[in-house]
């Protein structure tokens, strides 16, 4: 029997959903998936976040910020440009926050990934930083991603309000938001501003999966599969169940984020 509230994914679900290449295929075609990211006090969540969307299905990430350094260091295969989002090349989908600091440049290019006709994913600071009308106005996709720290700030509540009511606070949020809303926790919840549309759990994921930049790898994933193309609450639950299934390919001793984004290929062999 359907539930009409709840849903999970399988296995077999995420396997269909999963963007695959074919003859045809070049790497624009896969999408390019745009990363603003990082800050000089947090240069690692740029590298997290690339970290999560070169594992994504995207056939192109491409870095706007200033931990270019720091990305290209550890991975090369990066487009990277310093200037504002606005002024880079195309993206088939925006992904905005980890790291980023709440200086007036951050807030400057949150609301120009905003501005975009593509797909945006907002996480950490750019939760803090977004408008609830440019959000709200938006005609493309948004998904946002908080904890429940986050959530909560965004409700006007407090974190224990939002622990002791996650299903109606994710539904909450993106109705309020009019955006796709990807409550992180022990259960994530994925939620559609329309009330009928059931509220997606995800099955995987590890208690070890609460460890620093682990949500950073998370928006990257889910970010490049927004611009491989899968609709805003499929790229959202699809990536929570990558996310959690290489979070328990890593896990079983301590793990660090890196470690999930490296299990990634793992788990998309595990689902296939
Ligand atoms: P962030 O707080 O942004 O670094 O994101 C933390 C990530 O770890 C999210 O994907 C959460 O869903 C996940 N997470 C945090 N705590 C737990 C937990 N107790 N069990 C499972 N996953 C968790
Ligand atoms: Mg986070």
């Amino acid at each position: 029997l359907r539930d009409p509230v709840l849903e999970a994914l399988q296995h077999a679900d995420v396997a269909a959903l999963l963007p695959t290449p074919s003859a045809e295929s070049d790497k624009y075609r896969r999408g390019v998936v745009g990363i603003v990211a990082g800050s000089e006090r947090y240069p690692g969540a740029a590298v997290l976040a690339v970290a999560g969307a070169l594992r994504g299905g995207a056939g192109a990430v491409r870095y706007v910020g200033t931990g270019a350094d720091a990305v290209l260091a550890r991975f090369p295969e990066t487009l990277v440009s310093a200037g504002p989002p606005a002024k880079a090349g195309r993206v088939q989908a925006w992904v905005v926050g980890p790291g980023l600091g709440d200086g007036s440049d951050a807030r400057q290019a949150v609301a120009e990934v905003l501005a975009a006709e593509v797909p945006v994913l907002v996480d950490a600071d750019g939760l803090r930083l977004m408008e609830r009308e440019q959000v709200r106005s938006r005609r493309a996709p948004t998904v946002l991603t908080p904890h429940a720290g986050e959530a909560a700030a965004l409700l006007g509540a407090s974190r224990e309000e939002v622990e002791a009511a996650r299903l109606a606070s994710v539904r909450r949020l993106a109705a309020a938001y009019r955006a796709t809303a990807l409550l992180k926790g022990s259960t994530t919840l994925v939620a559609e501003p329309d009330p009928d549309t059931p509220v997606r759990v995800n099955p995987t994921g590890t208690p070890w999966l609460a460890t620093a930049g682990s949500g950073d790898v998370l928006s990257g994933l889910t970010g490049s599969l927004l611009a491989a193309g899968l609709a805003a609450r499929d790229a959202a639950s699809v990536g929570a169940y990558l996310h959690g299934l290489a979070g328990r390919i890593a896990a079983g001793s301590p793990i660090a984020a890196a470690d999930i984004a490296d299990s990634l290929p793992a788990a998309w062999r595990d689902v296939r």
